[in-house]
């Protein structure tokens, strides 16, 4: 469906309403509650377990376990500090450096900060959008050397304690691989599955290939609890040491108020794990809505010249959790114009984050060269996937 003389945010506009009802504002993604919120929610509010006691906290952890297979999983109030906790049992101290992909939301740098450590940035992959595995190794090999202590930065001298993998917009990454440089280089691999609720490689949830994994329950996210995280570990013992570490590490007793250490007070209140119960409840149908949604995109695509649909090559179920359409001829007035006249219609679009290195705080950390990650900030537009837009017939 080739037409002459249009702009490119025209014929933009042209393919979304291929897929989606005209005169709607349509947000980018919406989260729905159809299923027991509300009763689970009012269960806590009657009977008063609103917040660190209750059944809910227990029920979601476990029902979190059984879909993704994670042997334990531990709730806490958001990503970013499940992503700080997850750095601190991969044992990276202060000073110490973390890899983490150029093209990622700002929560993987700032739980790196967090730690008091420093993220150096790496590419990504055209064909994931996530951590490119070539060019880690690449980088580990030239710009790291082997000491008694571990892996170090040969300019920086610092150690480099831990590689941070994140699944864009639910989409696999080369886990495999990256977990088989990270056991060549001795070097513990965590993963920013935050956006990746529901999404597998050769049949394993994302977030369980690594040491430790990290999901997101924030209100855009595939499912919410409001706000709210949670840590997923194929290590029991670590699971049971990250629970105590997230609950004031107050060793269990029935009146007596003893902490063995410094502990963090991240553990999911019971009314967020209650929504989250009901919301994991329904995330088969939402999706199978995603699925079809991703595949009227894909075919509404086909035909253009100026954008690309992203899809995925690798052996992987992804949730679709965030579309994306790319330039084929990556030009940021481009991208920008585009956006603009989409958004002046009334439809949720917007561009990849800013690159992290492209940021105040984080523009004089160690980075390799970031080619892709530049040519995808110039080419990327997510759009409109929330589950409730196949409703629409
Ligand atoms: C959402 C997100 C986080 C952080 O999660 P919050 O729950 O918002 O703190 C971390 N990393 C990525 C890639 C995310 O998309």
């Amino acid at each position: 469906m080739e037409k002459i003389g249009i702009t490119p945010a025209e014929e933009f506009l042209d393919l979304l309403y291929a897929v989606l009802p005209r005169d709607e504002v349509l947000p980018l993604h919406e989260p729905n509650f159809e299923g027991n919120e509300g009763k689970y929610v009012n269960d806590c509010v009657s009977s008063g377990w609103v917040s660190s006691i209750g059944k809910y906290v227990d029920q979601f952890e476990s029902q979190l376990a059984e879909y993704t297979g994670a042997s334990s999983v531990v709730l806490v109030v958001n990503g970013t500090v499940a992503l700080q906790i997850a750095l601190t049992l991969a044992g990276v101290k202060h000073n110490e450096e973390v890899i983490v992909p150029a093209m990622s939301f700002v929560a993987t740098a700032n739980a790196v900060s967090h730690v008091g450590a420093i993220p150096n940035f790496v590419d990504v992959s055209k064909d994931t959008l996530g951590m490119c595995p070539l060019k880690l190794l690449d980088y580990l090999k030239n710009c790291t050397e082997k000491t008694p202590l571990g892996r170090r930065n040969k300019n920086t001298k610092r150690k480099v304690s831990a590689i941070v993998p994140m699944h864009t917009f639910g989409n696999a990454v080369e886990i495999n691989k990256i977990c088989e440089i990270g056991l060549e280089f001795d070097i513990p691999i965590v993963e920013d599955a935050a956006e990746a609720l529901g999404s597998f490689f050769e049949n394993e949830h994302l977030g369980t290939f690594g040491q430790v994994g990290v999901l997101s329950f924030n209100g855009n996210k595939i499912i919410t609890t409001g706000g709210g995280g949670a840590l997923l570990f194929k290590n029991t013992d670590l699971g049971a040491y990250a629970k105590h570490l997230t609950t004031t590490a107050k060793v269990p007793h029935p009146w007596n108020f003893f902490h063995d250490q410094v502990g963090w007070n991240y553990r999911m209140p019971n009314i967020n794990a209650a929504l989250g119960c009901a919301q994991l409840e329904a995330i088969e149908e939402k999706l199978k809505k995603k699925r079809i949604l991703a595949q009227k995109y894909k075919e509404a695509f086909k035909g253009s010249k100026n954008f690309q649909f992203f899809d995925s090559k690798l052996p992987s179920s992804p949730n679709n959790w965030l579309n994306a359409a790319m330039l084929t001829n990556p030009c940021k007035v481009v991208k920008e114009n585009v956006i603009k006249a989409t958004i002046s219609n009334g439809l949720g679009v917007r561009p990849a984050w800013n690159l992290l290195n492209s940021l105040p705080m984080y523009s004089s950390c160690p980075s390799d060269d970031l080619d892709v990650s530049e040519q995808l900030f110039d080419s990327i537009i997510n759009i409109p996937s929330s589950s409730q837009l196949v409703d629409f017939e």
